[in-house]
Protein backbone atom coordinates (compact mmCIF):
# COMPACT_ATOMS: atom_id res chain seq x y z
CA UNK A 1 0.00 0.00 0.00
CA UNK A 2 2.40 2.84 0.67
CA UNK A 3 4.35 1.67 -1.94
CA UNK A 4 1.58 2.21 -4.52
CA UNK A 5 0.62 5.43 -3.05
CA UNK A 6 4.40 6.72 -4.11
CA UNK A 7 6.48 9.13 -2.77
CA UNK A 8 4.07 11.72 -1.19
CA UNK A 9 3.81 9.52 2.02
CA UNK A 10 7.26 9.16 2.01
CA UNK A 11 7.38 12.79 2.82
CA UNK A 12 3.99 13.21 5.13
CA UNK A 13 5.82 10.69 7.14
CA UNK A 14 9.36 12.10 7.25
CA UNK A 15 7.73 15.76 7.88
CA UNK A 16 5.44 14.14 10.91
CA UNK A 17 8.79 12.36 12.02
CA UNK A 18 10.77 15.63 12.28
CA UNK A 19 7.82 17.58 14.42
CA UNK A 20 8.13 14.69 16.49
CA UNK A 21 11.28 14.29 17.39
CA UNK A 22 11.74 18.29 17.35
CA UNK A 23 9.03 18.40 20.09
CA UNK A 24 11.05 15.62 21.71
CA UNK A 25 14.29 17.48 21.63
CA UNK A 26 12.37 20.81 22.81
CA UNK A 27 10.84 18.98 25.97
CA UNK A 28 13.88 16.91 26.75
CA UNK A 29 16.45 20.17 26.86
CA UNK A 30 13.06 21.99 29.14
CA UNK A 31 13.21 18.82 31.32
CA UNK A 32 16.81 19.32 31.59
CA UNK A 33 16.69 23.37 32.52
CA UNK A 34 13.55 22.57 34.61
CA UNK A 35 16.44 20.69 36.87
CA UNK A 36 18.56 23.46 36.81
CA UNK A 37 16.19 25.98 37.32
CA UNK A 38 14.10 24.37 40.37
CA UNK A 39 10.90 24.29 37.95
CA UNK A 40 9.54 21.15 39.95
CA UNK A 41 7.37 20.95 42.38
CA UNK A 42 5.75 18.21 44.57
CA UNK A 43 1.75 18.41 45.63
CA UNK A 44 1.22 15.92 48.32
CA UNK A 45 -2.55 13.74 48.56
CA UNK A 46 -4.02 12.35 51.64
CA UNK A 47 -4.81 9.38 51.87
CA UNK A 48 -7.17 8.74 54.46
CA UNK A 49 -8.12 5.42 57.33
CA UNK A 50 -11.93 5.32 56.44
CA UNK A 51 -12.48 3.46 59.96
CA UNK A 52 -10.86 6.75 61.91
CA UNK A 53 -11.70 9.35 59.20
CA UNK A 54 -7.65 10.02 59.99
CA UNK A 55 -5.24 11.35 57.27
CA UNK A 56 -2.78 8.10 57.70
CA UNK A 57 -0.38 8.92 54.87
CA UNK A 58 0.60 11.40 51.65
CA UNK A 59 1.35 10.22 48.29
CA UNK A 60 4.17 12.66 47.05
CA UNK A 61 3.14 13.73 43.07
CA UNK A 62 5.12 15.33 40.59
CA UNK A 63 4.15 18.75 39.10
CA UNK A 64 5.90 20.40 36.29
CA UNK A 65 5.53 24.36 36.21
CA UNK A 66 8.33 25.69 33.67
CA UNK A 67 8.99 29.41 33.92
CA UNK A 68 6.65 31.83 31.62
CA UNK A 69 4.46 28.59 31.04
CA UNK A 70 1.45 26.35 31.73
CA UNK A 71 1.74 23.70 34.37
CA UNK A 72 2.87 20.16 32.74
CA UNK A 73 0.74 17.18 33.88
CA UNK A 74 2.96 14.07 34.65
CA UNK A 75 1.83 12.02 31.95
CA UNK A 76 3.15 14.61 29.63
CA UNK A 77 6.41 14.54 30.47
CA UNK A 78 7.41 11.27 32.91
CA UNK A 79 7.59 8.97 29.79
CA UNK A 80 10.60 11.24 28.19
CA UNK A 81 11.77 11.84 30.90
CA UNK A 82 12.20 7.60 31.73
CA UNK A 83 13.41 7.74 27.42
CA UNK A 84 16.10 10.02 28.18
CA UNK A 85 17.25 9.18 31.71
CA UNK A 86 16.74 12.28 32.78
CA UNK A 87 13.86 10.65 35.45
CA UNK A 88 16.43 9.57 37.24
CA UNK A 89 18.16 13.15 38.59
CA UNK A 90 14.44 14.08 38.76
CA UNK A 91 13.48 11.26 40.86
CA UNK A 92 16.23 11.66 43.29
CA UNK A 93 15.11 15.30 43.57
CA UNK A 94 11.40 13.87 44.32
CA UNK A 95 12.78 11.49 46.87
CA UNK A 96 15.35 14.45 48.53
CA UNK A 97 12.29 16.71 48.45
CA UNK A 98 9.38 14.64 49.69
CA UNK A 99 11.90 13.48 52.63
CA UNK A 100 12.64 17.13 53.48
CA UNK A 101 8.53 17.68 53.38
CA UNK A 102 8.37 14.77 55.88
CA UNK A 103 10.74 15.89 58.10
CA UNK A 104 9.38 19.12 58.16
CA UNK A 105 6.13 18.00 58.84
CA UNK A 106 7.67 15.80 61.76
CA UNK A 107 9.08 19.12 63.37
CA UNK A 108 5.39 20.75 63.09
CA UNK A 109 3.79 18.05 65.14
CA UNK A 110 1.71 17.50 61.79
CA UNK A 111 3.48 14.38 60.11
CA UNK A 112 0.62 11.47 58.85
CA UNK A 113 2.32 8.07 59.38
CA UNK A 114 3.50 7.72 55.73
CA UNK A 115 4.78 9.41 52.84
CA UNK A 116 4.17 7.50 49.64
CA UNK A 117 6.87 8.22 46.94
CA UNK A 118 6.35 7.05 43.22
CA UNK A 119 9.32 5.72 42.05
CA UNK A 120 9.46 4.18 37.53
CA UNK A 121 10.87 1.03 36.54
CA UNK A 122 13.86 3.34 34.72
CA UNK A 123 14.62 4.22 38.49
CA UNK A 124 14.74 1.16 39.92
CA UNK A 125 16.84 -0.25 36.76
CA UNK A 126 19.90 1.92 38.60
CA UNK A 127 22.81 0.49 40.75
CA UNK A 128 22.57 0.89 43.83
CA UNK A 129 18.95 2.45 44.45
CA UNK A 130 18.95 0.86 48.09
CA UNK A 131 22.14 3.05 48.55
CA UNK A 132 20.59 6.10 47.08
CA UNK A 133 17.60 5.77 49.32
CA UNK A 134 19.48 4.81 52.48
CA UNK A 135 21.48 8.33 52.02
CA UNK A 136 18.77 10.52 51.54
CA UNK A 137 16.84 9.05 54.54
CA UNK A 138 20.19 9.38 56.53
CA UNK A 139 20.04 13.47 55.00
CA UNK A 140 16.17 13.77 56.01
CA UNK A 141 16.62 12.41 59.42
CA UNK A 142 13.61 10.46 58.74
CA UNK A 143 12.80 6.81 59.83
CA UNK A 144 12.74 4.36 56.93
CA UNK A 145 9.28 3.51 58.18
CA UNK A 146 7.76 6.28 57.55
CA UNK A 147 9.07 5.77 53.24
CA UNK A 148 6.48 4.12 51.03
CA UNK A 149 7.75 3.36 47.55
CA UNK A 150 5.20 3.29 44.99
CA UNK A 151 6.03 0.86 42.27
CA UNK A 152 4.43 -0.46 39.71
CA UNK A 153 4.06 -4.30 37.92
CA UNK A 154 6.35 -3.48 35.12
CA UNK A 155 9.54 -3.24 37.66
CA UNK A 156 8.82 -6.68 38.94
CA UNK A 157 8.69 -8.00 34.89
CA UNK A 158 11.71 -6.27 33.64
CA UNK A 159 14.73 -7.77 35.36
CA UNK A 160 12.67 -10.00 38.25
CA UNK A 161 15.85 -10.69 39.65
CA UNK A 162 17.50 -7.09 40.45
CA UNK A 163 14.32 -6.15 41.16
CA UNK A 164 13.96 -8.78 43.91
CA UNK A 165 17.49 -7.75 45.36
CA UNK A 166 16.67 -4.24 45.60
CA UNK A 167 13.07 -5.11 47.26
CA UNK A 168 14.99 -7.23 49.70
CA UNK A 169 17.18 -4.61 50.24
CA UNK A 170 14.70 -1.77 50.93
CA UNK A 171 12.70 -3.96 52.90
CA UNK A 172 15.69 -4.87 54.82
CA UNK A 173 16.05 -1.09 55.98
CA UNK A 174 12.46 -1.11 56.34
CA UNK A 175 11.28 0.49 53.88
CA UNK A 176 7.77 -0.23 52.53
CA UNK A 177 6.79 -1.28 49.25
CA UNK A 178 3.42 -0.72 47.60
CA UNK A 179 2.30 -1.87 44.05
CA UNK A 180 0.96 0.83 42.50
CA UNK A 181 -1.98 0.86 39.70
CA UNK A 182 -2.54 -3.09 40.43
CA UNK A 183 -4.16 -5.49 38.41
CA UNK A 184 -3.06 -3.10 35.00
CA UNK A 185 -0.52 -4.90 34.69
CA UNK A 186 0.55 -9.18 33.88
CA UNK A 187 2.32 -10.10 37.04
CA UNK A 188 2.28 -13.30 38.35
CA UNK A 189 0.69 -14.04 42.04
CA UNK A 190 3.41 -16.85 42.65
CA UNK A 191 6.13 -14.26 42.27
CA UNK A 192 4.04 -11.51 43.95
CA UNK A 193 3.85 -13.39 46.80
CA UNK A 194 7.80 -14.13 46.94
CA UNK A 195 8.58 -10.41 47.11
CA UNK A 196 8.47 -8.03 50.53
CA UNK A 197 5.66 -6.04 49.24
CA UNK A 198 3.40 -4.28 52.20
CA UNK A 199 0.70 -2.77 50.02
CA UNK A 200 -1.35 -3.06 46.92
CA UNK A 201 -3.00 -0.17 45.27
CA UNK A 202 -6.13 -0.57 43.48
CA UNK A 203 -5.74 1.47 39.96
CA UNK A 204 -8.25 3.91 39.74
CA UNK A 205 -9.59 2.97 36.20
CA UNK A 206 -11.31 -0.12 38.25
CA UNK A 207 -12.61 2.24 40.83
CA UNK A 208 -13.71 4.45 38.45
CA UNK A 209 -16.13 1.10 37.12
CA UNK A 210 -17.97 1.33 40.38
CA UNK A 211 -19.36 4.60 39.74
CA UNK A 212 -20.45 3.95 35.93
CA UNK A 213 -22.62 0.58 37.40
CA UNK A 214 -24.39 2.69 39.81
CA UNK A 215 -25.37 5.24 36.87
CA UNK A 216 -26.33 2.44 34.88
CA UNK A 217 -29.24 2.21 36.69
CA UNK A 218 -28.16 0.03 40.08
CA UNK A 219 -28.45 0.57 43.75
CA UNK A 220 -25.60 2.76 45.31
CA UNK A 221 -22.94 -0.69 46.34
CA UNK A 222 -23.54 -2.16 42.92
CA UNK A 223 -21.30 -2.64 40.48
CA UNK A 224 -20.43 -3.31 37.17
CA UNK A 225 -17.02 -5.34 35.54
CA UNK A 226 -14.46 -2.97 38.06
CA UNK A 227 -16.61 -3.95 41.13
CA UNK A 228 -15.95 -6.73 40.57
CA UNK A 229 -11.84 -6.48 40.22
CA UNK A 230 -11.82 -4.27 43.21
CA UNK A 231 -13.44 -7.03 44.92
CA UNK A 232 -11.25 -9.51 44.01
CA UNK A 233 -7.72 -7.60 44.66
CA UNK A 234 -9.54 -6.57 48.20
CA UNK A 235 -9.65 -10.27 48.42
CA UNK A 236 -6.30 -11.24 47.12
CA UNK A 237 -4.24 -8.32 49.60
CA UNK A 238 -6.54 -10.63 52.84
CA UNK A 239 -5.04 -13.81 51.62
CA UNK A 240 -1.74 -12.24 51.26
CA UNK A 241 -1.86 -10.47 54.74
CA UNK A 242 -1.28 -7.32 52.71
CA UNK A 243 -2.68 -4.10 53.20
CA UNK A 244 -4.94 -2.36 50.21
CA UNK A 245 -5.81 1.13 49.43
CA UNK A 246 -7.97 2.47 46.75
CA UNK A 247 -6.67 5.28 44.57
CA UNK A 248 -9.56 7.64 42.81
CA UNK A 249 -12.10 7.59 45.13
CA UNK A 250 -15.08 10.21 43.83
CA UNK A 251 -17.85 9.68 44.91
CA UNK A 252 -19.73 8.91 48.17
CA UNK A 253 -20.98 5.26 46.44
CA UNK A 254 -17.69 4.38 45.69
CA UNK A 255 -16.17 4.65 49.30
CA UNK A 256 -19.61 2.71 50.53
CA UNK A 257 -18.94 0.13 48.10
CA UNK A 258 -15.34 -0.14 48.58
CA UNK A 259 -15.96 0.02 52.62
CA UNK A 260 -18.33 -2.61 52.55
CA UNK A 261 -16.00 -4.92 50.83
CA UNK A 262 -13.40 -4.06 53.12
CA UNK A 263 -10.87 -1.27 51.97
CA UNK A 264 -10.13 1.12 54.76
CA UNK A 265 -7.13 2.83 53.44
CA UNK A 266 -8.71 5.78 50.45
CA UNK A 267 -7.33 8.44 48.12
CA UNK A 268 -9.00 10.91 45.72
CA UNK A 269 -10.68 13.61 45.05
CA UNK A 270 -13.38 12.87 47.26
CA UNK A 271 -10.78 13.37 50.34
CA UNK A 272 -8.49 15.66 48.49
CA UNK A 273 -7.29 16.81 45.61
CA UNK A 274 -3.11 16.81 45.39
CA UNK A 275 -1.91 19.57 47.24
CA UNK A 276 1.42 22.53 47.01
CA UNK A 277 2.86 22.06 50.61
CA UNK A 278 1.66 25.21 51.89
CA UNK A 279 -1.80 24.16 51.56
CA UNK A 280 -1.53 21.01 52.65
CA UNK A 281 0.33 22.13 56.26
CA UNK A 282 -2.85 24.66 56.54
CA UNK A 283 -5.49 21.33 56.23
CA UNK A 284 -3.36 19.57 58.59
CA UNK A 285 -2.78 22.69 60.98
CA UNK A 286 -7.09 23.20 60.81
CA UNK A 287 -7.52 19.56 61.31
CA UNK A 288 -5.39 18.62 63.54
CA UNK A 289 -2.58 15.98 62.87
CA UNK A 290 -3.76 12.89 61.64
CA UNK A 291 -7.18 14.41 60.75
CA UNK A 292 -10.10 14.38 58.85
CA UNK A 293 -9.24 15.81 55.13
P1 LIG B 1 -0.24 7.37 40.21
O1 LIG B 1 0.98 7.15 41.03
O2 LIG B 1 -1.15 6.22 40.05
O3 LIG B 1 -0.95 8.60 40.91
C1 LIG B 1 -2.33 8.78 40.99
C2 LIG B 1 -2.82 9.78 39.97
O4 LIG B 1 -4.24 9.90 40.10
C3 LIG B 1 -2.29 11.20 40.17
O5 LIG B 1 -2.19 11.78 38.87
C4 LIG B 1 -3.39 11.87 40.97
O6 LIG B 1 -3.39 13.28 40.84
C5 LIG B 1 -4.60 11.25 40.31
N1 LIG B 1 -5.78 11.24 41.16
C6 LIG B 1 -5.86 11.17 42.51
N2 LIG B 1 -7.13 11.13 42.93
C7 LIG B 1 -7.90 11.17 41.82
C8 LIG B 1 -9.31 11.16 41.60
O7 LIG B 1 -10.12 11.08 42.52
N3 LIG B 1 -9.72 11.21 40.30
C9 LIG B 1 -8.86 11.28 39.25
N4 LIG B 1 -9.36 11.34 38.02
N5 LIG B 1 -7.51 11.30 39.43
C10 LIG B 1 -7.05 11.23 40.70
P2 LIG B 1 -0.93 12.63 38.45
O8 LIG B 1 -0.47 13.47 39.60
O9 LIG B 1 -1.27 13.32 37.16
O10 LIG B 1 0.18 11.53 38.18
C11 LIG B 1 0.03 10.59 37.16
C12 LIG B 1 1.07 9.52 37.23
O11 LIG B 1 2.38 10.06 37.01
C13 LIG B 1 1.17 8.84 38.59
O12 LIG B 1 0.16 7.89 38.73
C14 LIG B 1 2.56 8.26 38.53
O13 LIG B 1 2.56 7.06 37.81
C15 LIG B 1 3.30 9.30 37.74
N6 LIG B 1 4.04 10.16 38.68
C16 LIG B 1 3.62 11.24 39.38
N7 LIG B 1 4.60 11.75 40.13
C17 LIG B 1 5.70 10.96 39.91
C18 LIG B 1 7.05 10.95 40.42
O14 LIG B 1 7.46 11.76 41.27
N8 LIG B 1 7.89 9.98 39.93
C19 LIG B 1 7.48 9.04 39.02
N9 LIG B 1 8.35 8.13 38.61
N10 LIG B 1 6.21 9.00 38.56
C20 LIG B 1 5.33 9.95 39.00
MG1 LIG C 1 1.35 6.36 42.83
MG1 LIG D 1 -1.65 4.63 41.24
MG1 LIG E 1 -2.58 5.30 38.54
Amino acid sequence: RAKASGGNHFHFYAAAMGTHAHRHLRLETGLQRGLLREEFVLHYQPQVDIASGRIVGLEALLRWQPRGGDMVAPSDFIPLAEETGLIVPIGEWVLATALRQQARLESMGLAPLRMGVNMSARQFREDDVAGMVARLLRESGCSPSCLTLEITESVLMENPAQAAETMARLAQMGVRLSIDDFGTGYSSLANLRRLPIHSLKIDRSFVADIGAGVERGGEAGEAGAGGAIVQAVIALAGTMKLDVIAEGVESAAQQAFLGEHGCRQMQGYWFSRPLPAPQLERLLQAHGAGAQP
